[in-house]
């Protein structure tokens, strides 16, 4: 069986960043909500000294670290008032968002945000775009707002492409005035098209990443539209032998908060390598993995 891993799979660089920053921050420090939405990198980090904490009530002292998502100004301004020492791991892009929302909300637009509402980065633009903001989970929600004379149409920075473009058509019928920024990030955008594009090639694509990682929910989910059978795994035990049955070709791609071990894992596991490379500073013990899908968890898939 071939194993094709697609390009720009794992990492991005504002995933990079917000993980070196922790690693960098003077010890211990606690994080806003997950650093990143990679269970693994989370509890190596947490073993480093980066401690989580679901919200800033937990915190009364010390340093503060923003994750990759970013955050509300409110929880800023009460991050600075309980005297913090904030750092900001928010990504660039998720900050170019956040400006957006913030600026045309001052310009009388009504903000529309393309998104997850659950998802953290989500909850923060909404934030920043003052209170008559409204997220959209796609174009059905988006043609069923009552109308509105000045919109401003933005979108989480992982979703599609053709979502945020879908929304923004589906608003011209109860818009006057709309102006769409596409906040949708290069990385993300580089990643989904190069998933696809494999996607089209192989027989069955897995896509490695965390089961909260709304960035590898949604290469998933391209993946899958495009007819090929695809399986959402977070570590190599949860392959099964069922998948790979008959199959001659199969497609690997990555979340951008998935570390390259992760999936050299997942590669070895396919291809019967032994040897997988895992980074000296981001290996964990070994710990058994439950399988979470149905059928035999055996891996390597036989060899055609
Ligand atoms: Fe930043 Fe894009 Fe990576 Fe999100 S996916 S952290 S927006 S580079």
């Amino acid at each position: 069986m071939e194993v094709i891993v697609a390009d720009y799979a794992g990492f991005c660089f504002g995933v990079k960043r917000a993980v070196e920053k922790a690693r960098e921050a003077p010890k211990p420090v606690a994080s806003l909500g997950m650093l990143i939405h990679n269970r693994q990198v989370v509890d190596q980090l947490a073993r480093e000294g980066v401690r989580p904490v679901a919200s800033l009530d937990e915190v009364n002292c010390g340093r503060i670290l923003i994750r990759s998502h970013g955050t509300t100004p409110e929880t800023l301004v009460r991050a600075r008032d309980k005297g913090l020492d904030i750092i900001d791991a928010t990504c660039p892009y998720v900050k170019r968002a956040q400006h957006l929302a913030q600026k045309m909300a001052a310009e009388g637009y009504q903000v529309i945000i393309v998104g997850d509402a659950a998802h953290p980065e989500v909850q923060g633009m909404l934030g920043w775009a003052g209170p008559g903001a409204v997220v959209v989970p796609d174009k059905k929600a988006a043609a069923a707002l009552p109308f509105h004379p000045r919109r401003a149409v933005l979108a989480q920075t992982t979703q599609p492409e053709s979502r945020l473009e879908e929304v923004a058509a589906a608003l011209r019928s109860n818009t006057d005035t709309l102006v769409v920024h596409n906040t949708v990030c290069q990385a993300t955008h580089q990643r989904q098209e190069a998933a696809v594009r494999l996607a089209r090639q192989v027989d069955v694509m897995v896509v490695v990443g965390g089961k909260e990682s709304a960035n590898t929910r949604h290469l998933a989910e391209l993946c899958r539209a495009t007819g090929t059978p695809t399986y959402h795994v977070e570590r190599a035990g949860e392959l099964c032998r069922q998948w790979f049955i008959n199959t001659r070709r199969v497609g690997v791609t990555g979340g951008a908060s998935t570390p390259a071990w992760i999936i050299e894992e997942v590669v070895g596991m396919l291809t019967g390598e032994e040897k997988i490379m895992v980074p000296e500073e981001e290996k964990e013990p070994v710990t058994t993995q439950e399988p979470v899908a149905s059928g035999q968890p055996v891996a390597p898939a036989e060899p055609e």
